[in-house]
């Protein structure tokens, strides 16, 4: 059963200036919340502390007040709260869940090249579980060395833990859960203790978002947080996975794409009025 009131998220990454997709996302987020009585969120997803950029942070309150959107403060930032992503990567630690792996792009590349197996996942290409065999001893050493090293999720035994889950699009309906598509994914990344899959859905969670809206281009992605949610005992809410807006000669709209931002339109003297009717209007093309 759809619960009547929903609590709704936007959840960009301060790494450019919003776009039209942005525009559309961050209303059809608005609209679902306030259309059923509801909160609506935002959120700042910075742990990416090469990519995320302040005056990108500050630019994105402008946008969207602008816009029209009203949302509630404080807002979380991910990157105030790497001590609670922490301590859920410990919690799957003393499952037997993660293992360290001190991979480069290099290694890893090597040994696909080697194997002459290179299957595809929704972030790229499959990491060939180099480190999960690793004893104890060499763990210990390496990184007494202090060697940087991500923490991966063992899928194999995840889903072995977690069985069959499914969860819910509003749209495209039930689904059987697929995490293993992603296979060894990273939970915490070398420079950051954390990482975009975690943080996301443990902000979800401790936020109260009962619907996740956001575009198709993360649909895979939820498959894994659904598997995220069932091992840290999370709330499991519906999803609505939207179309993506298109540019001009139909490709996706990127944020290096200047002109289609929002500040650009508003400096070349469009309205909120036309720049939100524009964003409808693009996707419904
Ligand atoms: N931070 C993500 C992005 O900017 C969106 C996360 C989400 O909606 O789940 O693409």
């Amino acid at each position: 059963m759809t619960p009547q009131s929903q609590t709704t998220r936007f959840a960009p990454s301060p790494t450019g200036y919003l776009h039209l997709g942005h525009a559309f996302s961050a209303l059809f987020a608005h609209e679902a919340a306030k259309k059923s009585g509801g909160r609506f969120i935002l959120r700042i997803e910075d742990i990416d502390p090469v990519r995320c950029r302040p005056e990108f942070e500050t630019a994105i309150y402008e946008d969207l007040a602008w816009l029209g959107l009203e949302w509630e403060t404080p807002v979380r930032r991910q990157s105030e709260h790497l001590a609670e992503y922490r301590t859920a990567l410990d919690r799957l630690d003393e499952m037997g869940l993660l293992y360290p792996c001190f991979c480069t792009r290099k290694d890893i590349a090597g040994e696909i090249e080697r194997s002459g197996h290179a299957p595809h996942g929704p972030d790229g290409l499959l990491y060939p579980k180099i480190c999960r065999a690793m004893g104890q001893a060499e763990q210990d050493e390496r990184m007494g060395q202090g060697q940087p090293y991500a923490l991966r999720l063992d899928m194999a035994k995840a889903q072995r833990l977690a069985g069959q889950l499914t969860w819910r699009d509003l749209v495209w309906g039930e689904r059987r859960a697929e995490p293993d598509r992603f296979g060894d994914v990273v939970l915490a990344r070398k420079d950051v203790p954390a990482s975009y899959h975690l943080a996301v859905t443990l902000d979800d969670h401790l936020q109260g978002v009962t619907l996740v809206t956001r575009g198709e281009d993360l649909f895979e992605a939820s498959h894994l947080h659904r598997l995220l949610q069932f091992l840290l005992s999370l709330d499991v809410p519906l999803w609505q996975h939207h179309a993506l807006l298109m540019g001009p000669s139909g490709q996706r709209l990127a944020k290096r794409d200047k002109a289609e931002t929002i500040r650009s339109l508003r400096e070349r003297g469009f309205s909120a009025d036309e720049v939100r009717r524009l964003a409808q209007s693009q996707k419904n093309r």
